[in-house]
């Protein structure tokens, strides 16, 4: 039994490949390092799911 509004999964599902998107594409993810712009989209992700 699911009470997941579409649009809410969508917003979920957006935000999720903004951060995948992200961090195959930026150097300092990719090096492992600590990164403001993954950090800001992987609370916006988290923020998302709840
Ligand atoms: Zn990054």
């Amino acid at each position: 039994m699911s009470h997941h509004a579409p649009e809410k999964s969508a917003t979920v599902d957006a935000a999720y490949r903004t951060l995948i998107g992200h961090t195959v594409a930026c150097a300092t993810c990719r090096a492992g390092d600590a990164c403001p712009t993954e950090a800001r989209l992987d609370r916006k992700w988290k923020a998302a799911r709840r």
